[in-house]
């Protein structure tokens, strides 16, 4: 079977997520027959270099080793047993791993990001509610944030393509300004946008605090907004803020636990600790689904009784999955193992170096870097670059996908400097073909087969 064969079937039968189906009448879905490392192969042996680890799941490239071979010594033993009632011991260890590693000691498990957003929203409400504090019903999230599409997630979520059509079914929630950076004006610095943000948020909290169950945000990085990045005082503040006014701080790294922005949580960067932490995407290195909600003692305690209804009554069929959870566990030690914090730092600077070139482009707007995350503005006269510099990279047999005019690389952290040199090469060949075909011309540039 050729790539056209899996082509024409995956757009009859398969509904793609995130997607107008219609598109791909045009822009093609790319079938892919294996991976290895960064590099995924189509059916007709072209190789695509993942440049964003598969929408930001993978840590340590396809086919790692060690998590293969952990996943197959657990589908000796146990694939997975029920939670409730039961126990094992894939699930003991990673939650015992993952308190070690935040603090914080309870584990709640579920089998996706949006339904960890889901269980830290109803489980901060329903603590306050045990606690007599009925009236802590609302959240806060903050602009161009990302949280999840599920009803209940997508309803912290500030992204109006997504949620726009579904507002009618969505609770509203309270907005507060993004202490992104590129905000700071002419002079100002990242901490002074994130002042002003802290500024705001002080304000809506003195007045709505009674009402307000958590403020949930995305630590350090606003990942669907554009890799929109802001100073680690914001977090401090926050912290600060939430504690006065007693509310419950949710960290949702989804998308930034495990390393990706420099530390292992990117929460630590401002030495402050979450009420709850929402953690799934790279926590199986992008082999299975798997989320996580780690909590307090105190939030715990407040569920803790002899009356049913009081325990927290929501569950996955799939929660605590023993082969996820040994996959998690085998992610936590190549951590361990092989010092990755250290060892990406290291990488991470000679990349910078490599980025020199891109930088100093005229066309490069707010270029900016975190840990193993790279992003910066396109100026183009294109209305749809995204999807015009997709379809180039790809010709390169490079997978990136900007997020409207921000380009961003969020490469497993396996990466060599000459696969990342592949990709920067391929990104200012594609920069410069679509700086020169004429706005409205776009019709002429040759879709892939
Ligand atoms: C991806 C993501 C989610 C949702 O996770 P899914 O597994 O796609 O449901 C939530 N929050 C953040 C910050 C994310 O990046």
């Amino acid at each position: 079977m050729s790539n056209q064969d899996w082509l024409q079937r995956s757009f009859s039968a398969v509904w793609h997520p995130c997607t107008q189906m219609k598109r791909h009448e045009q822009l093609p879905i790319v079938p892919i027959a294996s991976a290895e490392g960064v590099w995924l192969t189509d059916f007709d042996g072209k190789r695509y270099l993942d440049g964003v680890s598969s929408w930001w799941v993978n840590l340590f490239g396809h086919g790692h080793p060690k998590i293969k071979q952990a996943i197959k010594d657990q589908l000796d033993s146990l694939e997975h047993v029920m939670l409730a009632g039961f126990t094992h011991q894939p699930v003991v260890e990673l939650s015992e791993r993952l308190s070690l590693l935040t603090g914080l000691g309870h584990a709640f498990y579920g089998s996706d990001g949006a339904s960890a957003t889901e269980i830290a929203l109803k489980m901060s409400f329903h603590s306050w509610h045990n606690r007599g504090q009925s009236s802590k019903c609302r959240f806060i999230s903050l602009a161009n944030s990302y949280h999840g599409e599920t009803v209940g997630a997508l309803a912290v979520t500030d992204v109006p393509l997504f949620s726009a059509t579904y507002a009618d079914l969505l609770r509203p929630g309270i907005r507060v300004p993004s202490p992104d950076a590129r905000q700071a004006k002419p002079g100002e610095s990242a901490a002074d946008a994130a002042r002003h943000a802290v500024n705001a948020l002080a304000e809506v909290l003195a007045q709505e605090a009674a009402q307000v169950a958590a403020v949930i945000v995305e630590p350090l990085v606003q990942g669907a907004a554009g890799m929109a990045m802001y100073d680690a005082s914001y977090l401090v503040e926050l912290r600060r803020l939430c504690d006065r006014y007693q509310v419950h701080l949710i960290a949702d790294e989804i998308a930034v636990g495990f390393g990706r922005t420099g530390s292992m949580f990117a929460y630590q960067q401002a030495n402050i600790v979450p009420d709850f932490l929402c953690l799934s995407k790279g926590i199986t290195g992008g082999f299975l689904p798997l989320s996580c909600v780690l909590t307090t003692d105190e939030v715990y305690q407040a569920f803790y009784h002899d009356e049913i209804g009081r325990g927290f009554l929501h569950s996955h069929s799939y929660t605590g999955n023993a082969l996820a959870c040994s996959a998690a566990l085998a992610v936590l030690d190549i951590f361990a193992e092989e010092d990755i914090l250290a060892v990406n730092a290291g990488k991470a600077s000679a990349f910078n170096r490599l980025m020199t070139q891109l930088k100093q482009r005229s066309d490069v707007h707010h270029f900016r870097h975190l840990g193993m995350i790279w992003a910066f503005d396109v100026e183009s006269h294109h209305h749809n670059f995204s999807s015009l510099f997709f379809n180039e990279m790809l010709g390169h047999g490079c997978l990136v996908r900007p997020i409207g005019k921000t380009v961003y690389f969020m490469p497993p952290y396996t990466i060599t400097s000459a696969e990342m040199q592949l990709l920067l090469s391929a990104t200012v060949a594609s920069l410069d073909s679509l700086a020169a075909i004429p706005a409205g011309a776009e019709s002429e540039i040759t879709v892939l087969p």
